[in-house]
């Protein structure tokens, strides 16, 4: 009987076990892993569960007895330190061996910290439940609130601490929030949106002296030269992805994940999904690594369907979404900074489209507040048709989609 064992228990690891069966996969399944949890929609973290609004065991993917009624075997607290492909084995933290006949690798990434940061109480990062659980906790006595990043996790925080009343200082290094994913001009939107919900956003700014008192941060000096209170700090430079593990595999390294072919594939029956995954993408024919979550839920399904029928091109575009107050952001493709913008709809009313193109063909598609538009510009980016400005600014999308 195959035998698959999917490392990680996030977004990947659990659509992957779940898809298995429903394909009709009839070996075992085990899933190793680290967290203390059993998988759950890691999104709310930042937003529902932290404001309080959706609770365990809402937060979890699946009933606990789901996952015995499916046949998988799910392991918990167990961490992958290395093993051998030729032998098909893996090693855990305790020394345990584990075969397997197929292996998933869904690791995700851990939260980076800055240099000279001091281990302190109220210095948090946030990826896990449970360090949502604790923030949430922390953000109940806080008063003023410290982030220290503005990429989606310091965003969304900074929108949630602020929906939850709390004084939210958000300091971000690039000119604008969010410009890494979306560029200046959004993020120039983005740095109104939450101005003016009374977050004090400075941008070009860093943390130049953190002043701890009582075991904590009480204060810290910023590069602009002021010296601003705290009583909770969040730090949100982004992640490091999980490639420990495969580098100790012998897998291949690129892109700052693992190289996997359009099919996820990294080695004979090695699969790769989520936000190590740098996959060669048959439709934007060119290798891309997205920390995005309908991106590893999505490859988990798609790892699945190779397991069952054999490697497949994995075709699905990037997509995200991103809530912050009232505002709902889109997005789909996979553009660069260097593609011609251009804008659809009412900036100044948030209910807006911007369509990315390289060479008359559309890359990616963001949209604020405009889901129909964003939805006709993914069915754009697949059909890999050439279009002009004009049309996408002012035409019918629908008449520009191919008929499918
Ligand atoms: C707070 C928060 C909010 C987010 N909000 C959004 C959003 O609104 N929209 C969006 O598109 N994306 C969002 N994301 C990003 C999204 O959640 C991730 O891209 C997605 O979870 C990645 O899935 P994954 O399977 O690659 O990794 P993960 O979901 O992180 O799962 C990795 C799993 O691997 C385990 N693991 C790691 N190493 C080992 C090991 N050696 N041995 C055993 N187990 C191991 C971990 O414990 C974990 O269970 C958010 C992320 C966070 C942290």
């Amino acid at each position: 009987m195959t035998r698959v064992v999917i490392v990680g228990g996030g977004g990947t690891g659990d659509a992957c076990a779940f898809a298995l069966r429903k394909r009709g996969f009839d070996g075992e399944i085990v899933i190793l892993s680290a967290d203390h949890d059993r998988p759950y929609d890691r999104p709310y973290l930042s937003k529902e569960f932290l404001r309080g609004e959706v609770d365990v065991p809402k937060v979890f993917l699946h009933e606990e007895d789901a996952y015995a009624n499916e046949r998988i075997e799910l392991r918990l607290e167990q961490r992958v330190t290395g093993g051998s492909l030729d032998e098909r084995t893996l090693t855990l933290a305790s020394g345990d061996r584990v075969p397997f006949d197929v292996l998933v690798l869904g690791l995700g990434g851990t939260p980076r910290r800055l240099p000279a940061l001091p281990d302190a109480a109220n210095v948090r990062t946030l990826r896990s439940l449970r360090d949502s659980t604790e923030l949430r906790e922390a953000l109940k006595k806080a008063k003023q609130v410290l982030l220290v990043g503005a990429g989606f996790i310091g965003a969304e925080v900074a929108a949630s601490a602020r929906q939850l009343g709390k004084e939210v200082l958000l300091l971000e290094a690039a000119p604008v929030p969010l410009h890494r994913a979306l560029g200046q001009d959004v993020g120039e939107i983005y740095a109104g949106i939450h101005r003016s919900h009374g977050v004090d956003i400075r941008t070009g700014t860093t943390v130049a002296e953190w002043h701890t008192a009582k075991g904590g941060v009480a204060a810290v000096s910023l590069s602009d030269g002021k010296r601003e209170e705290v009583d909770l700090v969040l730090i949100a430079v982004g992640i490091d992805p999980n490639v420990e593990l495969p580098d100790t595999l012998g897998l291949q390294l690129e892109g700052g994940g693992v190289t996997v072919d359009g099919s996820l594939r990294a080695a004979p029956d090695v699969y790769i999904g989520g936000d190590i995954a740098f996959h060669h993408h048959p439709v934007l024919e060119r290798s891309i690594r997205v920390e995005h979550w309908e991106v590893a839920k999505g490859q988990g399904r798609g790892i699945a369907a190779c397991i069952v029928d054999g490697p497949t091109p994995y075709r699905k575009l990037p997509y995200f979404w991103s809530d912050q107050y009232d505002v709902n952001l889109e997005y789909r493709g996979n553009a660069s900074g260097d593609d011609m913008a251009v804008w659809r709809g009412d900036p100044e009313g948030l209910k807006f489209t911007v369509f990315y193109v390289r060479n008359g063909v559309v890359e990616g598609v963001l949209s604020m507040n405009d889901s129909k538009t964003n939805e006709l510009g993914g069915k754009l980016i697949e059909s890999r048709r050439r279009v002009s400005r004009a049309e996408l600014a002012d035409a019918d999308l629908a008449e520009l989609v191919p008929a499918q």
